[in-house]
């Protein structure tokens, strides 16, 4: 990649720009992506991309690309910013087991359907969280009752319902 003598192609000609170089960007900033940067070799190229792109109001800007001493530091420190980026936030927090034991276990909108048709009433966003805790109580309940059955799987009479 260092042996690279040219800085980026034009997207349109592709004619290699060089270091040090006068080149042209869109003024339509949307039109250069960090994934997918659009440089121009001349005002020429930019306006075949500005009737591609049917732009109503854009000009070319001109800038000076980066010396090759310049661009080989960003390139030797870009693959940091992208480690950076992919590296993932672990989403349990709470122990080991993998449980957020604030989790939702109703399936809300089947439980918002039933109240509404039985009696018409809305349900507040905050009902959710109250009745997963039912659910988890009662679950404590029937593990409690599996247990001294001796029994490795829970059964629908550990619920007194
Ligand atoms: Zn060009
Ligand atoms: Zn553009």
């Amino acid at each position: 990649m260092s042996d690279q003598n040219y800085w980026r192609k034009c997207i349109v000609c592709k004619n290699e720009i060089g270091f040090s170089t006068k080149y042209y960007k869109c003024s339509v900033s949307s039109c250069d992506k960090k994934r997918s940067p659009a440089q121009f070799c001349s005002v020429e190229c930019w306006d075949v991309h500005r009737s591609i792109m049917s732009h109503k109001s854009a000009g070319a800007d001109e800038y000076q690309s980066p010396s090759k001493a310049q661009w080989m530091a960003e390139q030797s420190s870009e693959p940091k910013v992208r480690i950076i980026k992919s590296h993932s936030t672990p989403q349990n927090s709470g122990g080991g087991s993998g449980v957020d034991y604030d989790d939702i276990l109703v399936v809300v909108s089947k439980m918002k359907n039933y109240v509404k048709a039985q009696s018409g009433l809305n349900v507040s966003g905050d009902v959710n969280s109250v009745l997963s805790d039912i659910i988890r109580q009662a679950c404590d309940q029937a593990i409690i009752k599996a247990r001294a059955d001796g029994r490795k799987t829970m059964m629908a009479r550990d619920f007194d319902v």
